[in-house]
């Protein structure tokens, strides 16, 4: 049983390194950002109560993020581990988390700010499948059109600068403290994310002992 956590700023391509794991790996790839996206696409009445805080980059209220955890990993369908994407994000999220389970590894996905901007403005997302794209290094083949299930391409709402620069202020502010927690017991494995997605997944095995 392997339980990671992956994080590092917004557009780090975080997300990309843990579906690639996950793939692999037979891992559940939970992804708090996703399961709201979900819930505000769905119009549940959880939507309701997030979609404020999202659609500004804030963070959502601990309480929220808590129950939306702990419903997921209730399932249980974990057999072989999970690797939690965009969690914890803040010293009360860790605490929470901590008390209930431990983790092998927190994997850092290294980006400066200059260049996850820069990212962020040309990320475009699938409207039906979820697919990523890039318009800088992972264009689509027609323009707007998603290449697998050819769905329109959006930008996230949140993917405007006021909200990526209020993302990043929280994750400097709020986030990186927490890795101090986890880097003094010694489990947090550093990757440089400004290289191709392959060279960052074959860092991350190399560091991690994983081997397919
Ligand atoms: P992400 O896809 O990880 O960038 O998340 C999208 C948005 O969901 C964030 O900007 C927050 O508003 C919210 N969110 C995701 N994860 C968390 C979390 N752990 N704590 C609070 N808010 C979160």
């Amino acid at each position: 049983m392997r339980k990671y956590i992956i994080t590092g700023v917004q557009g780090c391509g975080k997300g990309t390194q843990a579906a690639l794991l996950a793939r692999d790996f037979d891992l559940v790839h939970i992804s708090v950002g996703d399961i709201f996206r979900w819930h505000i696409q769905s119009h549940t009445k959880l939507a309701a109560r997030i979609q404020r805080f999202t659609i500004e980059g804030k963070l959502v209220p601990d309480e929220l993020v808590e129950e939306v955890v702990r419903q997921r990993l209730d399932q249980h369908d974990w057999n072989f581990g999970f690797i939690l994407d965009g969690f914890p994000r803040n010293a009360n999220q860790a605490s929470f988390f901590l008390e209930s389970f431990d983790i092998d590894a927190v994997i850092l996905v290294d980006v400066p700010d200059k260049v996850v901007l820069d990212r962020i403005m040309n990320r475009r997302l699938c409207e039906k499948c979820g697919l990523d794209y890039n318009l800088i290094f992972h264009r689509p083949k027609v323009d707007g059109i998603c290449d697998v299930c050819k769905g329109n391409l959006v930008a996230r709402a949140d993917d405007n600068p006021e909200a990526v620069r209020s993302r990043l202020r929280d994750y400097h502010e709020k986030t990186a403290p927490i890795l101090e927690l986890f880097s003094r017991k010694e489990l947090i494995i550093k990757v440089d994310g400004t290289r191709d997605a392959t060279a960052v997944q074959q860092e991350i095995r190399s560091k991690l002992n994983l081997q397919k």
